[in-house]
């Protein structure tokens, strides 16, 4: 966008509203403005983390270090591993990964099931109370299970999607997909040759790490929650599509709820979850302190807002339980 529209640095540009959120660099305001100091913007030639040559790939000439081994991509591997959408070790953060791959004892994700409370407690300001806090949210993390390993193993153009596929398409574990061939996994609904290629080659570089995450006690089979749910005879929320927001709480215990937990348990009664309110949402379902900016996005768009409370007591009618 950079280089099709000529912008530097020290230009004033035109910003205008587009879609929903994401401001629309539309092009210099005036060239006619310039002092002369504006400045060439020069994209680079080398990765700024480990200095091998980057590649230029997709329509828009976006720049990649392809280099598997580089730093700066460990990490955000390692981050992504843990991330909720993946193996959601929710207890240890962005700086203690870096910390802990900067000291070498974290490089792949399997290194995080071979951590250990007394080896944490050697690092400067780690307290007992976190260390422990940290090795049990790693513990949990083992169930993460085929759809969220896939999720959490950041192959290129496999997205939570084709995770999600892969999974409803019958695939029991992350080996029976590396060892499917192009053939068996473009069969599936919307993966293409160039996601099958992608899974394959990837997964065959990783099957090393696929081994010592089995070794190390990591499910990476199917779980129930990979599968469509099994939507309950006279379900109350059937053919209704349904926003969460907000923190969710059993009535009965007064616990919280991951909303993920929650999202399923509307599944179960036949609702499609979606992430954003928008005009085709039926219902906005809303937890404990709830943004205001959705509820009057789904006031404007006239989509009925209803309290978790009156959710909770049509699932327990209809035997829709955690
Ligand atoms: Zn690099």
């Amino acid at each position: 966008m950079i280089r099709a529209r000529g912008i530097k640095i020290g230009d004033t540009v035109l910003v205008r509203r587009a879609g929903d959120v994401i401001p629309f660099v539309a092009g210099v305001l005036d060239a006619s403005r310039r002092t002369g100091a504006e400045r060439d913007i020069v994209p680079p030639t080398t990765c700024p983390s480990c200095q091998q040559p980057l590649s230029e790939q997709g329509n828009s000439r976006e720049l990649f270090c392809v280099n598997v081994a580089c730093p700066a991509q460990t990490v955000r591997r390692l981050i992504h591993w843990a991330s909720r959408a993946a193996a959601d070790i929710d207890a240890i953060g962005g700086v203690w990964i870096e910390r802990l791959a900067d000291a070498g004892i974290l490089e792949h994700p399997s290194d995080f099931y071979h951590l250990t409370k007394e080896r944490l407690l050697e690092f400067d300001r780690m307290g007992e109370v976190s260390a422990t806090r940290m090795i049990e949210s790693i513990d949990t993390s083992r169930q993460v299970g085929l759809r969220r390993a896939l999720i959490g193993l950041a192959i290129p153009m496999a997205s939570e999607g084709t995770a999600a596929r892969l999974c409803r398409a019958g695939f029991g574990s992350v080996e029976e997909i590396a060892d499917a061939g192009e053939v068996g996994l473009v069969a599936v609904d919307d993966i293409g040759p160039k996601v099958a290629a992608s899974l394959i080659e990837h997964l065959n570089r990783l099957r090393p790490e696929l081994q010592r995450l089995r070794e190390a006690g990591v499910s990476l089979d199917v779980r129930e929650e990979d599968l469509p749910p099994v939507v309950a005879a006279g379900a109350p929320l059937a053919g209704k599509t349904v926003v969460v927001t907000g923190a969710i709480s059993d009535p009965r215990s007064g616990e919280k709820v991951p909303r993920p937990a929650f999202q399923r348990l509307c599944g179960k009664a036949g609702a499609t979850i979606a992430s954003s309110v928008s005009a085709s949402t039926d219902l906005l379902i809303t937890g404990a302190d709830v943004g205001a900016s959705k509820v009057t996005k789904a006031e404007k768009l006239g989509v009925e807002v209803v309290d978790q409370s009156e959710i909770w007591s049509q699932l327990f009618t209809a035997g829709i339980t955690l």
